[in-house]
């Protein structure tokens, strides 16, 4: 049965699920049935449309159902009234982006921007101009926050001294996060709100040298404890930036990998509204990392498929870039320590199973290859139990286990995830990111055999994303590092060469396509990524079809127009 968008259906799961609840929707539905552009199908034609579907790749009209669906798909004879009036420009299926972080992305258009800086003077100079443009900020009570700087690029790790080196910042409480956000560096304001002396902290690192001011990983949790939360109205403003950003970019929906319970009551409560107009498949992120806690939340999917709640995320380690991914040998450029897990193999097992019985998708958060590694015994011992008399790989069709980044995955578990089915997601713009360093990391052999697969990860349905705000959350651009394995803020390979890297794991332009729409569709059990009946309508209007624009071009392309359940939310002109 098809539902249409009732906004305040979607803040009551309980509610909603009750049989008095349905015959309500369906007497609701009865009595609008008069009012014309309710119930009324419209038609919509363009100069082509690629439709993703094997049936009829391409055609130039289709028709949205009241409920936001498609509801026909066809080519229309030359010189009828419909391709003549047809509108100008090629169409295809809204993309998705198979990992970011919505409030965090939102947080991030309102926060300083330091990606790219490539000295503490430039830090400091953007930090500064952003305090004067948002007086009242570094406040204890709103602190000033940032993201997007790499100690690779300063030259140094940073300490709360190198922000107190600027006078006007010396007082302001900062908290900025690493480009991959698994550190934050804080000002002397903060660090005064800490006690004197800082034990060590398992799974995290508190950087003492060359001074205090950076906590990796577990460490964060002592620092976020104190910050003062943004309130709900806060939230709602990020929520709302974040989707008119990612709408204009072409995204139609997105997998948000790892949201709080009681975050997920707010989006629960923004869902309906007009202004969230991206479609969003939530990952639960407890209280407490890698728990389980089915009472703080319950599984929910809105009746118009805008927000839905059936996945739970686990991390098994931190990021290649700290050494905080958990390697099963030694980091190359440091011997003396293989990166640690954040949790436990016993306990991601266990984590696994619980979630996995309640009829939660599972989606581990594992960089190394011995994340990876354990990541893959959970899901295997979860499917186990789940489905004794049946084949892991059917039983893992049901339930769709997810490994997050899947960077780094020695080859016999590479093999294992073959067997099994189990879905790789990837960030084609890590790779290109990464490329930098990830070899100084591994080694030439690791990273040769091990590291960024894409092509050879094709068989078990990979779902392609950004990472955002860690990465920008151009879909064109992950499409172009996908296929190019080059930079798309440069358009090269490493130490500028033209070549890409690796590229023997590189995607064609279709398979990196579908990595955006079909790869999350299946990976979030969710009816969309394609033009065909019954799917979500949801597409993009470009002004050339994506296979005849020049692959360069892509770096830079914008999209003309983005629409998401027969309704336009973003448009250029
Ligand atoms: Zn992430």
């Amino acid at each position: 049965m098809d539902w249409p968008r009732l906004p305040r259906f979607g803040r009551d799961t309980a509610w909603f699920y009750s049989s008095a609840a349905i015959v309500a929707v369906a007497g609701l539905i009865k009595l609008r049935q008069g009012v014309a552009d309710y119930t009324q199908t419209e038609t919509h034609c363009y100069q082509s449309v690629r439709t993703n579907s094997e049936v009829e790749p391409y055609v130039n009209c289709f028709s949205v159902s009241p409920t936001g669906k498609f509801s026909k798909v066809f080519q229309a004879g030359e010189g009828t009234e419909l391709v003549k009036n047809a509108n100008p420009g090629f169409v295809m299926p809204g993309l998705w982006d198979g990992h970011g972080h919505l409030l965090q992305y939102g947080e991030f258009l309102n926060s300083v921007d330091l990606f790219g800086s490539t000295s503490m003077n430039e830090v400091r100079s953007r930090v500064r101009n952003y305090a004067k443009e948002n007086p009242g900020t570094g406040s204890k009570d709103e602190w000033l926050r940032g993201v997007g700087w790499d100690q690779m690029a300063l030259g140094k790790m940073p300490t709360a001294d190198d922000l107190a080196e600027d006078k006007e910042l010396k007082d302001l409480y900062i908290m900025l996060d690493r480009v991959d956000v698994h550190c934050i560096w804080v000002s002397q304001a903060v660090l005064d709100l800490l006690p004197d002396s800082i034990p060590d902290v398992p799974g995290g690192e508190i950087v003492r040298d060359p001074g205090m001011g950076v906590f990796c990983d577990n460490a964060m949790d002592m620092v976020m404890a104190l910050w003062p939360k943004p309130d709900n109205k806060k939230k709602q403003q990020f929520v709302k930036s974040a989707m008119e950003n990612l709408n204009e970019v072409g995204l139609v929906g997105m997998h948000d990998a790892g949201v709080t319970p009681g975050n997920l009551n707010l989006y629960k409560e923004l869902a309906g509204r007009d202004d969230w107009t991206l479609r969003v498949y939530a990952m639960i992120e407890c209280n407490e990392r890698n728990t389980f806690c089915p009472n703080e939340v319950e599984k929910y999917i809105s009746p118009d498929g805008f927000l839905s709640i059936k996945s739970v995320k686990l991390f098994a380690d931190g990021a290649l870039g700290s050494w905080g991914s958990a390697l099963i040998d030694p980091y190359t450029d440091r011997p003396d320590t293989s990166g640690s897990l954040l949790v436990n193999a016993s306990e991601l097992v266990y984590n696994t199973i619980a979630w996995a019985n309640e009829g939660f998708q599972v989606n581990i958060h594992a960089i190394g290859d011995l994340a990876n590694r354990y990541a893959i015994d959970a899901m295997v011992a979860a499917l186990r139990l789940l489905c004794p008399d049946e084949p892991l790989s059917l039983c893992q069709s049901y339930h769709r286990f997810r490994i997050e980044h899947s960077q780094i995955i020695h080859p016999d578990d590479q093999a294992r995830m073959h067997a099994v089915g189990i879905i790789p997601s990837i960030q084609p713009t890590h790779a290109t990111s990464d490329m930098a360093y990830a070899e100084k990391r591994l080694g030439k052999e690791r990273t040769a055999k091990e590291a960024y697969r894409m092509r050879s990860l094709l068989d078990v349905n990979p779902v392609l994303g950004s990472d955002f705000p860690v990465e920008p959350p151009n879909p064109f651009q992950g499409i172009y590092a996908a296929v190019t394995r080059r930079s798309p803020h440069t358009g090269k390979g490493t130490d500028d060469s033209p070549d890409g890297w690796y590229t023997e794991e590189a995607l064609d332009l279709d398979q990196a396509i579908r990595g955006f729409t079909e790869g999350p569709a299946y990976g979030g059990f969710t009816k969309t990524g394609v033009i065909k009946p019954g799917a979500y309508a949801d597409w993009i209007v470009l002004d050339a079809p994506l296979e005849k624009i020049d692959i360069e071009d892509l770096r830079s392309l914008k999209v003309r127009e983005t629409w998401v359940a027969g309704k336009k939310v973003y448009s250029r002109d």
